[in-house]
């Protein structure tokens, strides 16, 4: 696929994406909690407080992909490996499979996840996805061209690596402006 179609899928992805995450979170919300000490205690060295306020975690065993799904029904092959869905953040309700990840994980966990919040924060639900579905599109389905996922995952290793706290939200920001 040419990046051309790309863009042009992707932006009528992007508004059903973007539709379909507001209800996904109306759906969990009422199901989800605030963060817990100790997880609050983890990630406040790297998040500003207004960051990690409004995050609720619904725990579910596993995730189910029916999202994607519905999401690309014109296509016809499984877009990600689904193994990889042991978390998914909508706006600011994070939903984590605990059959997936071990105990260790899971805070690190949680914390990839917020760093998608910041993300959202900064670009906007519509945004976000535009971005997400962009790169995802053009590069022919492959989750690790999502720059967004390797953003995230740059900055969960450095907190899994016991860095020295950093600002999540500057990171965001300078990292979206870089690769505008
Ligand atoms: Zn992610």
């Amino acid at each position: 696929m040419g990046l051309a179609d790309g863009v042009v899928q992707s932006r009528w992805l992007a508004r059903r994406a973007a539709a379909w995450i507001a209800g996904q979170r109306a759906a969990h919300r009422p199901l989800a909690r605030p963060l817990d000490k100790d997880t609050m205690a983890s990630l406040e060295p790297y998040f500003d407080s207004r960051t990690l306020a409004p995050v609720w975690v619904r725990e579910v065993p596993r995730i189910d992909p029916p999202w994607a799904l519905a999401m690309i029904d014109r296509v016809r092959e499984l877009p990600l490996d689904f193994d990889y869905l042991w978390g998914i953040t909508f706006v600011d309700t994070i939903v984590v499979a605990t059959d997936s990840v071990s105990e260790e994980e899971q805070i690190p966990n949680v914390f990839h996840e917020c760093v998608h919040v910041a993300q959202y924060t900064r670009l906007g639900l519509v945004g976000f996805m535009h971005r997400y579905l962009e790169e995802w599109v053009a590069s022919g389905y492959s989750y690790w061209a999502i720059e967004l996922e390797r953003h995230a995952f740059e900055l969960q290793q450095r907190f899994s690596a016991g860095a020295a706290p950093f600002s999540v939200e500057a990171e965001v920001v300078s990292h979206l402006e870089a690769s505008l």
